[in-house]
């Protein structure tokens, strides 16, 4: 399966986090004895676009989380370096 087929690894959206709380955006609690976060998706989205102009890794969960995510560092390593392939 190509990284284009493929919907990735959605652990590295744990990154944005930081950046909701920081932004006021993030709404969290607890239900019985989950944690419970929210945010509404737009400006969600405004400050992940943000964040990914100045880090287009920055949504990844790390170089050797999981074989997307390596997949995915290569590609762009390789990209930068002008011999990329998204297979
Ligand atoms: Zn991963």
């Amino acid at each position: 399966m190509s990284l284009r087929d493929n919907p990735g690894c959605a652990d590295g959206f744990a990154h944005l986090k930081p950046l909701l709380r920081e932004c006021g955006l993030l709404i969290e609690t607890s239900v019985a004895a989950a944690s419970v976060s929210a945010f509404s998706a737009g400006p969600a989205v405004d400050v992940a676009v943000d964040a990914l102009r100045r880090d287009g890794l920055f949504l990844l969960a790390g170089p050797d989380h999981c074989d997307f995510c390596r997949r995915a560092y290569r590609y762009a390593t390789e990209k930068e370096h002008g011999d990329a392939k998204a297979d």
